[in-house]
């Protein structure tokens, strides 16, 4: 069953991800979810140099400025601060002493991208690892739902899944849409109102946020797309929606936003189809008092 599979080596990196912060990228933890790599039978000093440099306390591999008891215990920067200054093996006062020796050992390790079992196959020198991870294209995505903290990461196909089993989302198949957003009180634009719909075409997909916030403090609905992948494919296609009534109407033509690109990244660049309440409740009709907007749109590939 390929959802299992990519489930578990998906929640395999997941958990390490989370066990840190995600600025710590530097994680050792690829070499527990692929124990095959420790046997890595041309480097046997890699490995030993490996666990080296693997901070004892945090269990994340280790950067400069590396520190050092007195004793020759050695911990991250970030451990250093947590631990106050107290050597966690030893108890004794850590001091400031850099330990120099094992930065200058680093530089010679190389070692594979932590994203190996996602398919990335490079091998770097330790130092320019973390800033090929932050960016490898074989990188878990985020959830794209946006209503919650959702700490989900997968593959597309993955999170596909994720958004229909987990999220309850509507999966649409083909290009072009016509959506009905229906709030009783449009008064309570402050609420977070949100939704998302996902779109199947050209075999890809595409995430359609709706969603009522506070532009300062100009209460407003926007609509936009994301893409299900990276920016450099993202940006093969092209996007319009539409709302009015009565003769009246506003068009957005834009580029899907990779997923990449966090929901309120985009949000807040106003990167999609603006509409001023006042407008929205035009467009709506009636007595003013229920929001009743009918976006429609079309997806299409730019050649
Ligand atoms: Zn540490
Ligand atoms: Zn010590
Ligand atoms: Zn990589
Ligand atoms: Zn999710």
């Amino acid at each position: 069953m390929f959802c299992k599979e990519v489930t578990e080596s998906c929640t395999t990196s997941m958990d390490s991800d989370l066990a840190t912060s995600s600025a710590e990228l530097g994680s050792s933890n690829y070499r527990k979810a692929d124990p095959g790599l420790s046997g890595n039978p041309g480097r046997p000093s890699n490995n030993d140099v490996h666990d080296l440099l693997e901070c004892p306390v945090c269990m994340n591999l280790m950067y400069p400025p590396i520190y050092q008891c007195p004793s020759g215990h050695t911990l991250c920067s970030n451990c250093k601060v947590r631990v106050h200054n107290c050597c966690p093996a030893c108890r004794h006062e850590l001091g400031n002493i850099r330990c120099l020796a094992l930065e200058k050992v680093a530089e010679s390790l190389e070692l594979p991208c932590r994203y190996q079992i996602l398919g990335c196959h490079d091998i770097f020198p330790y130092y320019s690892k973390l800033k090929h991870e932050k960016n490898c294209k074989y990188r878990p995505y985020n959830c794209p739902y946006a209503g919650a903290d959702c700490s989900v990461t997968g593959d597309i196909p993955f999170l596909v899944m994720h958004l229909k089993n987990d999220h309850k989302v509507d999966m649409h198949d083909g290009c072009s849409f016509s959506h009905r957003y229906v709030k009783s009180n449009p008064q309570e634009v402050g609420n977070a109102t949100w939704m998302l719909t996902v779109f199947n075409c050209f075999g890809r997909q595409f995430c359609l946020h709706f969603e009522a916030f506070l532009l300062g403090l100009a209460p407003v609905y926007m609509a936009f797309l994301r893409f299900m992948g990276d920016e450099d494919e993202a940006k093969e296609f092209s996007y319009s929606l539409e709302v009015g009534r009565n003769g009246r109407k506003l068009t957005w033509q834009g580029i899907p936003r990779s997923i990449r690109d966090s929901h309120k990244k985009v949000r807040d660049s106003q990167d999609g189809l603006i509409i001023q309440r006042n407008l929205a409740l035009l467009f709506s009709g009636g007595d003013k008092q229920e929001l009743k907007l009918k976006i429609s749109g079309r997806i299409w590939k730019e050649q």
